[in-house]
């Protein structure tokens, strides 16, 4: 009869303490839950993170070798083609060799980064005013248009032209040298450095037919350009002179360059009107 009691006492005692054991082992499941999900997400916030941080990095390259510090028109501004499409499709690394001088139209030469110019080709240059350098052959044509502007009210700068080997050269190499110190291996870092400044070879300045124009409202290489008025008399009388916006928005599938509502590229002027009127590319108007 005792040792009966006894056990009935012992496990009325012993009621409480498994309930106790079982809500422990409950509150370490929910702790053991909520350390898995902390750690998801700060995976999540180390990626977001690193991918701001390039974003970052790709559009202060761009800005930063654009403008370097010295007042518009005065200024040796390098201009920068920022290329979007990531680079490193298959197709990247086939270049077509382009003669410049043995095209059919020199106005009509295709450069981009599936058609590199021929190596050590150079154009002769005509020196502006403020020092630029482009084609001879399009220098009259680009200085009209800057006074058309201009009489309409429109006060419009040249943030870069004619673009040597070397520079372009440089540019990139500069640009690799800071994937490089963020940390990305060489050939990491040079296909980030594809994206921002064009692989030598590939950038259509190299051909003195193209310019960064800005209005004095905004002396900026970034999407606002596209705001000023300047910019607008540009896109609508281009044409006029010659000129095409050689990198419309949407179009990055087909140049393999982001928008660029600064960079204007000389065709002549049948094509420029073609161009412009069916708001195609160059690449397009060449296909037909
Ligand atoms: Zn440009």
């Amino acid at each position: 009869m005792g040792t009966q009691k006894m056990q009935q006492q012992r496990t009325v005692q012993q009621r409480p303490r498994k309930q106790k054991n079982s809500t422990v082992k409950k509150l370490l499941w929910v702790i053991l839950a909520l350390q898995v999900i902390c750690a998801i997400e700060f995976l999540i916030l180390i990626r977001v993170l690193v991918s701001w941080k390039e974003s970052v990095m790709t559009v202060n390259a761009g800005i930063n070798q654009e403008m370097t510090g010295k007042l518009p028109g005065e200024a040796d501004i390098l201009g920068v083609e920022q290329d979007a499409s990531g680079g490193s499709q298959s197709k990247d690394n086939v270049y077509n060799d382009v003669k410049v001088d043995e095209s059919e139209d020199w106005r009509l030469v295709l450069v981009n980064k599936w058609n590199k110019m021929e190596e050590g080709y150079v154009p002769e240059l005509k020196e502006l005013a403020d020092g630029h350098m482009i084609d001879a052959r399009i220098a009259d044509a680009l200085m009209e248009m800057i006074r058309g502007a201009k009489k309409a009210g429109h006060t419009i700068y040249i943030l870069s032209a004619y673009r040597s080997m070397e520079k372009q050269i440089s540019l990139y190499e500069a640009e690799v040298a800071e994937w490089l110190d963020a940390g990305y291996s060489e050939v990491k870092a040079e296909e980030k450095a594809g994206t921002v400044v064009a692989v030598p070879g590939t950038s259509e300045h190299q051909l003195g037919l193209a310019v960064d124009l800005v209005s004095s409202k905004h002396v900026k290489l970034d999407e606002d350009a596209e705001k000023t008025e300047g910019y607008k008399w540009l896109v609508n009388n281009c044409h006029k002179y010659g000129f095409i916006l050689r990198y419309p928005n949407g179009a990055t599938d087909i140049t393999g360059i982001i928008y660029e509502p600064w960079h204007f590229r000389y065709v002549g002027e049948d094509a420029a009107e073609a161009i412009m009127e069916a708001g195609i590319t160059l690449e397009e108007y060449l296909e037909r």
